[in-house]
């Protein structure tokens, strides 16, 4: 990666950065004109309960056409809209269609207590009137506080006093859930959890992705969810992708999955979301 925030939050720059921001350019025109032309779409991935496999939460995941037609990768697409001024505008975007989408899908028999998860960045919760979007976003689609959560992914560190802080607090005190999305990949995961009354703890893929093959990342993946079980925390484990993997999870009622084992992000029918049957081996 080409910008890196470095101490003090500067941008550090490396050499490729003109390489690099003419590929920003074209994902910004491809940005702008989905905008324009309202094609950003939002792909939906199960969360499920370990235990019994049930369907409990989506995560909305943007989705934004390059110029070939195929979807450009998302964590580009956030980095770019953050670097040039458009995450609000895209993030809106998504929260407002993710809302409508949610409140829908739990009017379906059997799909009542369906709970929506989003993505926002430090950046974003950062800016003016974080909170009042947010309930603007629920207000107009009618969807409840409670079936909201937040996932804060750290890009940058949110001190203690400010009013973004101050904005997920009052958040949380109407009833929407606080996640810590990526766990373990930041500086300030574990202080986070003494500063923000966090709900849920989501342990980033890469510890699931080499719990089998490195003993290192199992023990930080048992550790981080026996942490969210002494805090009554809820937890999902990210990037499950095998019926191995899904075994070798330690056993919390409150443990979560979302990874390609239980579905891949998608559009469509909420019944359809959950792959079934599942693979086996
Ligand atoms: P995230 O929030 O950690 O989302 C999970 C990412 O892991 C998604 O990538 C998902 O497709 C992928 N994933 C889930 N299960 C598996 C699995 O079993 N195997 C593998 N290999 N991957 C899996 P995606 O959709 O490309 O999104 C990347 C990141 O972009 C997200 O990471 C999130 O940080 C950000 N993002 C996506 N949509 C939005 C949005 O609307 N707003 C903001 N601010 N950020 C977003
Ligand atoms: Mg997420
Ligand atoms: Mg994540
Ligand atoms: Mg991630």
């Amino acid at each position: 990666h080409v910008k890196k925030h470095g101490a003090n939050g500067h941008i550090v720059y490396s050499p490729d950065l003109k390489a690099t921001s003419l590929v920003h350019d074209e994902i910004e025109s491809a940005l702008l004109r989905a905008l324009a032309e309202d094609t950003v779409e939002v792909y939906f991935q199960p969360i499920v309960a370990a235990g019994s496999g049930q369907l409990r939460t989506v995560e909305a995941l943007v989705r934004v056409p390059g110029t070939d037609g195929r979807h450009l990768d998302a964590g580009t697409v956030i980095a770019v809209a953050e670097e040039r001024n458009l995450l609000a505008e895209l993030d809106a975007r998504v929260l407002r269609r993710a809302c409508a989408q949610v409140a829908a899908w739990r009017c379906e028999p059997g799909f009542e207590r369906l709970g929506l998860s989003v993505n926002r960045s430090a950046i974003d919760i950062g800016t003016a009137g974080f909170h009042d979007r947010i309930v603007a976003a629920l207000t107009g689609s009618g969807l409840s506080a409670e079936a909201l959560t937040i996932e804060i992914t750290e890009t940058v560190l949110l001190d203690a006093t400010s009013t973004a802080v101050a904005d997920l607090r009052r958040l949380r005190a109407s009833g929407v859930g606080l996640a810590l999305d990526d766990f373990g990949t930041g500086y300030a995961s574990l202080s986070y959890l003494t500063t923000l009354p966090i709900t849920c703890i989501k342990i980033d893929r890469s510890f699931t992705s080499r719990m089998l093959t490195d003993p290192t990342c199992r023990a930080l993946l048992r550790a981080t969810v026996g942490i969210a079980a002494d805090l009554e925390l809820n937890c999902v484990v990210e990037g499950v992708e095998t019926e191995a993997e899904l075994a070798a999870l330690p056993a919390y009622e409150r443990l979560l999955i979302q990874g390609y084992l239980y579905g891949r992000p998608s559009r469509g029918d909420v019944s359809t979301l959950v792959r079934s049957p599942r693979p086996s081996g």
